[in-house]
């Protein structure tokens, strides 16, 4: 072997420990690593063809199969080497996010005419000798045809490297370096190789800038997710960045867990984790088979953002596929109850929507959106919605209704079937806005929370329905007591009992006419200042609700053990009462709370059927539409009186 060669051999277990680790690292596939590893593999290619060309001319003259060999590796080191030029002079449009200058087929055409020459020379050399020349006496010898090579290379090189210097904003000086390096090291082996023709320094020289972008350029470490085994969201808003910015074409299929938050406290948080892991690699498993690049993000506690490199592709019917087939082999992976439930989403970009903020909004909030019952949308039906555009207008709206103290409550009646009459009301907010009309509070009280602007609406709450309590002396009224939804927010505030004893007070109202309404997931993460004034105001006398029962992981211990007189059994059970299981779930779910003395409300009554089949089953109390809507404060007076006198 010449002692030269050496150099060449050590570049290729260079190459292939970049080409292990891009697949250890679990690097995205993303349009730049794609090229990024086509470079590799070009550049391995030209090393080994290069590496095998010298060893057989090394001792001449050469035997047949010799010349055989070296003709084949000769014509694969001068395609390859010669295409890994043009290949990172197209990765260096990727990694600057300016993939979108050359989006069209024709500027495509255009940069691959001069590769094209080469090409073509190459093709020809058979018959001209205008590359290079070997025979068994002389060995390898090189035409005058290299120089229109070279000359091509050049343009290229010199192409991407002005290029990249103009892109100077789009990249961290940290990364410039690196992925410069790859022209100013070739070309200074270049030089070196012309002065001293056996200096073969060329392919490590490609070598070290490859590691160097590895390194420095694309950095798997900054974007995984471990503890789901996935990538990070982070990984996905800086991808959305590189989409945006190149103006690629993608689907992104958000599905998001709907019972994460329940099955989470359920499992308890390792767990958890272990079977989110585990759904995530028979997706990536499943994805695999489907012939398209994609790449799967993670947000907690949740959900997964899918990119999916392809605009054609079929999201809907891929899902309704897969879905199908995860259900199958998760069954094995968990019992039933502790399945995790999901809603996906199509989204197309920038089809869809091509503003970074609202992208990353609308995977959180669109769930909210789903019409109940699907388990599939696309974007395009949701953003369509009046829904959407008061969603996406929320901050606006909600700091509007604050400053001007935009809300309204509303009551609606609550019957007792025992006492044959209304015995109390459940307050619910409205909120009327000039510009986008009604505002459902299903809407923007989940929002408010999220926003932290809960408590001066809650705290509004309290005050009009204290008011409106001392107002209408709803004793009169044949009236018990007046519930209130309290957000989580306000029941682990510590000034809670304080706020409740001054309001008291100012309007001359006692505890029992106030019931608390809190929901599960409110005392799922019970802290010690919610217990705290959970027990200190039912000491006083407020009485609770659990509100919304049956829609999450009920725990009938925890149920039996909270200071709560009723239990408002969710509208979904009440629908659910069309089949004969739903109907045995309320016959069981009303036997058992009366067997630990708690009162039952169901809400979400709309036909005579179901109001009669609850009386008969001994729900307690009911709530729904086929008794009122909630109403206006007057017209809720004028109706309890009216209803409360005739039966009465
Ligand atoms: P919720 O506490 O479960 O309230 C019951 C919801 O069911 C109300 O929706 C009510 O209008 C609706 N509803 C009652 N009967 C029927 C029926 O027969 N059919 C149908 N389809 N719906 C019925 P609304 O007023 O839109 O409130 C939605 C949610 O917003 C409430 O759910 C509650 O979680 C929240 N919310 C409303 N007002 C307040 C409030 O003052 N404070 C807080 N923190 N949350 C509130
Ligand atoms: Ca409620
Ligand atoms: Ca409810």
């Amino acid at each position: 072997m010449p002692p030269m060669l050496y150099f060449d051999v050590c570049s290729v277990p260079i190459f292939m420990i970049i080409l292990v680790a891009v697949f250890a690292r679990r690097m995205t596939k993303g349009l730049s690593n794609r090229l990024y590893i086509t470079l590799l593999v070009l550049s391995v290619l030209s090393a080994l063809s290069d590496i095998i060309v010298e060893s057989v001319t090394s001792s001449l003259p050469v035997s047949d199969a010799g010349v055989v060999v070296s003709l084949i590796a000769g014509y694969v080191y001068f395609i390859a080497r010669n295409a890994s030029i043009v290949t990172y002079f197209f990765f260096v449009f990727a990694i600057t996010g300016t993939w979108y200058r050359i989006r069209p087929k024709r500027m495509k055409a255009i940069l691959l005419i001069p590769f094209s020459v080469i090409i073509l020379t190459v093709a020809s050399n058979p018959f001209t000798g205008l590359v290079f020349t070997f025979t068994s006496e002389d060995g390898y010898s090189r035409g005058y045809g290299i120089i229109i090579i070279y000359a091509i290379c050049t343009f290229y090189a010199l192409g991407g490297t002005i290029y990249l210097m103009s892109c100077y904003r789009f990249i961290p000086k940290n990364k410039m370096f690196p992925l410069v390096s790859l022209y100013v090291l070739s070309m200074a082996a270049v030089v070196l190789q012309y002065f001293y023709r056996f200096l073969l320094v060329e392919m490590i020289a490609t070598a070290f800038s490859m590691v160097l972008v590895i390194l420095f350029v694309l950095r798997p470490e900054e974007i995984s997710d471990v503890s789901v085994g996935s990538l990070s969201f982070e990984a996905y808003k800086s991808e959305l960045k590189k989409i945006l910015l190149t103006k690629q074409n993608v689907h992104v299929a958000i599905i998001s867990f709907t019972n994460a938050y329940e099955l989470r406290s359920y499992l308890g948080e390792m767990r958890f984790q272990t079977y989110v892991a585990h759904v995530i690699r028979q997706v990536d498993i499943m994805f695999r088979r489907e012939h398209v690049f994609f790449d799967i993000y993670y947000e907690h506690p949740g959900t997964m953002y899918i990119i999916i490199d392809d605009p054609k592709y079929d999201v809907e019917d891929a899902y309704s596929r897969l879905a199908g087939e995860l259900m199958r082999r998760s069954e094995k992976a968990v019992s039933a109850g502790e399945r995790l439930t999901a809603v996906a989403c199509d989204l197309m970009i920038p089809g869809d929507l091509s503003d970074f903020d609202e992208i990353i909004r609308f995977g959180r909030d669109y769930i909210q959106q789903v019409p109940a019952g699907r388990v599939f949308v696309k974007a395009s039906d949701i953003i369509a919605s009046k829904d959407y555009r008061i969603i996406s207008n929320m901050d606006i709206i909600l700091n509007r209704a604050i400053a001007e103290r935009r809300f309204k409550m509303y009551y609606q009646p609550i019957y007792s079937v025992e006492r044959g009459r209304f015995i109390s009301a459940e307050a619910l907010i409205r909120l009327f806005d000039d510009e986008f009309g009604f505002v459902s509070p299903g809407l923007f009280i989940p929002a408010a929370e999220k926003r932290g602007v809960i408590l001066p609406i809650g705290d509004f709450v309290l005050e009009e329905v204290h008011r409106f309590i001392s107002d209408n002396d709803i004793a009169s009224l044949g009236l018990e007591y007046i519930e209130i939804n309290l957000s989580i927010a306000q029941c682990m505030q510590e000034e809670l009992p304080e706020r409740l004893a001054f309001l008291s007070d100012k309007y001359g109202v006692t505890p029992e006419k106030i019931n608390l309404e809190i929901t599960e997931s409110t005392y799922e993460d019970i802290g010690s200042v919610m217990q705290f004034n959970l027990e200190s105001l039912s000491g006083v006398g407020y009485t609770f609700s659990l509100d919304d029962y049956g829609t999450g992981y009920s725990n009938m211990q925890r149920v039996s053990k909270l200071p709560l007189k009723i239990i408002k059994l969710d509208k979904s059970l009440v629908d659910d009462m069309a089949s004969d299981d739903g109907m045995s779930i309320v016959r069981n779910t009303i036997k058992m709370m009366r067997d630990i003395n708690k009162e039952l409300v169901a809400e979400g009554v709309e036909t005579k059927e179901n109001l009669e089949y609850l009386e008969q089953i001994g729900c307690h109390f009911i709530q729904g539409y086929y008794f009122s809507k909630p109403l206006p404060e007057k017209e809720f007076v004028t109706f309890i009186k009216q209803h409360n006198r005739i039966d009465a």
